[in-house]
């Protein structure tokens, strides 16, 4: 039987609108990948970067993309945007402890004034708001491995003190807005993560080690080499994050890989990813470095259903590569 035909006009066909997603440090390591993750799943993006420690190197392949946009501005300056926000992803901070011993002001000033600015950003536009907080909230931690319950150790004082309690004070500030304003908060505490985009001279293990092992040249460990950490790929990390932020759960998950070396096995992994020639040299451990950092990761596990897929060899392939072409690149070849 044939159909009526409708006396009515068809509706038009309204496009969706994306969802719009503010980075702050989305020149970073890490910000430029979620600034890509983010693309890739249909959000418009806006990055808010003063590039202290990011670069446009790390968001150079978006000029000209219609869904991105942006603006370098100091994240503690007020942060004025037009039209609807519905994510604010806090990135920004200066994350290696050279960085931010050599930045120890703009570090607390970003966790402290920044995160109350991308805050104040996210209230007032309704958006969701997520704090990249750290394992250094833990401090040397007395509990190992750290659960999200775990208090921690700081020494409010020493050199690491100023990135430790200004994300401390992030997360009490986060906190705040949640309970006093009800915005949609979310906390996110980053274990030890790496990949491509790494700054090769920012001083952490993973692209200190990898840039001499391809040099050729000594592995510089520190102390004698049996401190641990755990190492997770930032594109595992980045997904927990995703979730988390799309999740209903307000309170701290820890996001890492629970796979934990001391730090002579790590050189010696690197060693061997890279094919090097290298030796192992030993150097005085920095003030305050923390003996041992692995995460518990079970909330993750049970409220986001996420855990860490990329072991540590596979994940190395593509920083390696990444290194390899950056240090070429600077040797002229
Ligand atoms: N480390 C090292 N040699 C280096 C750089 C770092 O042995 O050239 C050690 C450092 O002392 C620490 C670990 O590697 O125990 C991780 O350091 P990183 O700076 O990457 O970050 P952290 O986890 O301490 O914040």
């Amino acid at each position: 039987m044939a159909k009526k035909a409708s006396s009515r006009a068809p509706k038009p066909v309204v496009p969706p609108v994306p969802p719009v997603s503010v980075v702050t440090g989305g020149a970073g390591f890490l910000g430029s990948h979620l600034v890509d993750k983010l693309l890739g799943r249909g959000h418009r993006v806006i990055v808010i970067d003063n590039l202290v420690t990011g670069s446009t190197d790390n968001i150079a392949h978006l000029a000209g993309t219609k869904d991105f946009r942006f603006i370098e501005q100091d994240v503690t300056e007020f942060l004025f945007l037009e039209g609807p926000v519905d994510y604010v992803w806090h990135f920004a901070s200066p994350a290696s402890p050279i960085d931010y011993l050599e930045l120890p002001i703009q570090t607390l000033k970003v966790g402290s004034l920044g995160t109350h600015k991308a805050l104040g950003l996210a209230k007032q536009k309704g958006a969701r708001f997520l704090l990249t907080s750290t394992s250094e909230v833990y401090g040397d931690p007395l509990v190992h491995p750290q659960p999200e319950e775990y208090w921690g150790n700081v020494n409010s004082v020493g050199p690491r003190g100023c990135y430790d309690e200004a994300k401390r004070f992030a997360e009490a500030l986060t906190m705040a807005y949640h309970q006093q304003h009800g915005v949609k908060t979310r906390i996110v505490r980053i274990f030890n993560t790496y990949g491509p985009r790494m700054r090769v001279k920012d001083g952490r293990v993973v692209p200190a080690f990898i840039s001499q092992a391809l040099a050729n040249e000594p592995i510089t460990v520190f102390g004698d080499g049996r401190q641990t950490r755990s190492f997770c790929h930032y594109s595992d990390l980045l997904e927990g994050i995703y979730r988390l932020m799309m999740g209903d759960y307000h309170l701290p998950v820890n996001i890492g890989n629970p796979q934990e070396f001391t730090m002579l096995e790590f050189a010696r992994e690197i060693i061997a990813a890279t094919g090097s020639k290298s030796r192992i040299i030993f150097q005085p451990l920095p003030q305050d470095d923390p003996k041992q950092r692995r995460p518990v990761i079970t909330k993750a596990q049970q409220l986001l259903g996420w855990e860490p897929k990329v072991p540590l060899r596979a994940g190395l392939v593509d920083t390696i590569e990444y290194f390899r072409k950056r240090l070429g690149a600077a040797a002229g070849n």
